[in-house]
């Protein structure tokens, strides 16, 4: 890292400035930084030109012989080549988990299941960095967090249901659990591997067997994950994974034959999962959208509230449903707060996702930097005051600016509205009662933060948040024993911990 010339650059930031990282000096000025390149080696994946659908154990090409590319949003250049799957296909991945469900995963014994994932988790640990790297390649997200965060805890979420997978008995007291049967899972881009751990894990561990559809910017970690299960030698049929194009999830969801179904997405498409399953007995769970508030009463830890707050929504590019995305000051501390924020933010560095320096990766891919520049720009139409560090992006690729958002109202789409990017809205409260009515002034309900000294404090609002989580002096942690899910509009059902088993059991009567 070496410093430039000091009187080269110190400067107030400005929107769309050109400049190197820097170290925060105060009120947005800036000393930058340029920082030597650590971009982690791509030669541990070893990308095939062309994937098929994973079914029965095996690579097969889709019915119709089509495909469609996936591209790196850092470059916009062409990975791989994926096998897009039809109805016919799908109607084959069912048909090929429920045969493995009823004639070996059903009933073999738990302590056999539990053995198979805890090959699973430790293989997933020894190719942590193959995974790694490919995550960041596929979504854009920076090689530091797919490395110490998203790998990690997908394995972790093996090591936790392998532990269940026996002892069901004392999980469900008095009761017997039995596997739901054939699961359709479809998850998202913003943590592929981490979704596809939350809802393999369990299911598996109950003895259910999946057919899972991840999205279609990102299917390289689960068709990765379909060559960890055949090391693990896992029974053909048990995990089928059939990337394909959206209307291909609502073939599998709305399959006859399939038991339940897992969800995660957008709220838009988990209403239409929804009505597409009324009616019918799958169980359905569905974790959607969110519009977190970040809470920041005036006797918190400033510093150490900044960097929730950073952590809150400028982690994974704010690709994040329980992203801190409102954050809520108290008043007489807001001058105070927002200064030490743009100091912060100064200090983000945005770029190559496999670079091990960077902070703030691409954006998934050209629609949804689109809709992320189309809110921002709402956001300035409807009179919030906008800030955006000086930094460089790169000219090719997916890439967007941390955002902040000051002079926020309720009524500003930016305040009510999912942005799913690096985008941060500020809006102020003078009393606690206020900051509950604002916090849950929204249709979501999945998450919120608060930050303040008191105890007591913290625990008479969490009593009060209308959200399915609420971390106290952080964000954005996760632990696989722990239920996450949320209310309203962010959808119903918990995933992780004991609640996350129980959407895949059917309790019957000893
Ligand atoms: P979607 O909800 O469209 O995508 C999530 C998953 O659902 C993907 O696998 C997608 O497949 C699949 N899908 C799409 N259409 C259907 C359908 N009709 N029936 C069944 N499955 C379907 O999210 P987007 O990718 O469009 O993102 C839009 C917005 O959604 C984001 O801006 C963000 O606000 C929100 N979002 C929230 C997430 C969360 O974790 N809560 C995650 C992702 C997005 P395919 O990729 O092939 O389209």
């Amino acid at each position: 890292m070496q410093p430039m010339a000091a009187d080269s650059d110190t400067r107030v930031a400005k929107t769309g400035e050109r400049a190197p990282n820097s170290w925060g000096l105060g009120d947005g000025q800036a000393i930058p930084w340029e920082y030597a390149p650590a971009p982690e080696a791509r030669d541990i994946v070893a990308l095939k030109e062309r994937y098929g659908l994973f079914i029965g154990g095996r690579d097969v090409a889709s019915s119709d012989g089509k495909t469609f590319t996936s591209i790196d949003p850092s470059t916009e250049q062409p990975l791989a080549e994926i096998a897009r799957a039809t109805p016919a296909d799908i109607d084959k991945a069912v048909r090929t988990a429920r045969r493995a469900q009823r004639r070996a995963w059903g009933s073999l014994p738990g302590k056999e299941r539990a053995k198979y994932l805890f090959r699973i988790a430790r293989i997933l640990q020894e190719r942590s960095r193959e995974f790694a790297v490919l995550e960041s390649m596929d979504s854009g997200k920076p090689i530091k967090e797919s490395r110490d965060v998203d790998v990690p805890l997908a394995a972790a979420h093996f090591w936790y249901y392998a532990g269940w997978a026996d002892k069901l008995d004392y999980a469900f007291p008095g009761r017997v659990a039995k596997p739901l049967g054939v699961a359709a899972q479809i998850i998202p881009w913003n943590f592929p591997l981490l979704m596809l751990s939350w809802k393999i894990a369990p299911a598996l561990a109950a003895g259910n067997t999946v057919v899972l559809k991840p999205a279609s910017t990102t299917p390289l970690s689960a068709l990765l994950f379909a060559d960890v299960c055949r090391q693990a030698d896992l029974p053909p049929g048990v995990v089928n994974i059939t990337p394909g194009p959206g209307e291909i999830g609502m073939v599998l969801a709305t399959h006859p034959d399939v038991d339940k179904v897992a969800f995660t997405g957008s709220t838009e498409i988990g209403k239409k999962i929804q009505r597409g399953v009324a009616g019918t007995d799958k169980a359905l769970t569905l974790e959607l959208g969110g519009k977190a508030a970040n809470i920041v009463f005036d006797d918190a830890p400033l510093d150490q509230a900044v960097e929730g707050i950073v952590n809150g929504i400028y982690f994974n590019q704010g690709e994040v449903c329980c992203a801190g995305s409102r954050l809520l000051v108290q008043e007489s501390i807001a001058d105070a707060l927002i200064d030490k924020l743009k100091d912060r933010l100064a200090t983000i560095r945005v770029g190559d996702p496999l670079d091990k320096n960077t902070d703030v990766g691409a954006i998934n891919s050209k629609s949804q930097l689109e809709k992320i520049t189309e809110l921002v720009q709402s956001g300035v139409d409807e009179g919030a005051e906008i800030y955006q560090p000086p930094c460089d992006l790169p000219e090719r690729g997916y890439f967007f600016r941390p955002t902040l958002f000051t002079n926020v109202a309720q009524s500003h789409r930016i305040a009510r509205e999912e942005i799913f990017g690096p985008v941060l809205s500020t809006l102020t409260f003078r009393t606690p009662d206020e900051a509950v009515e604002k916090a849950n002034n929204t249709a979501y309900g999945l998450s919120a933060g608060i930050w303040t000294e008191k105890g007591s404090r913290i625990l008479s609002m969490v009593s009060r948040m209308r959200a399915g989580v609420v971390w106290a002096n952080t964000f954005n942690r996760f632990d696989p024993t722990s239920p996450f899910g949320g209310y309203k509009e962010s959808g119903f059902g918990r995933e992780g911990g004991m609640h996350g088993l129980h959407a895949y059991v059917r309790l019957e009567d000893r």
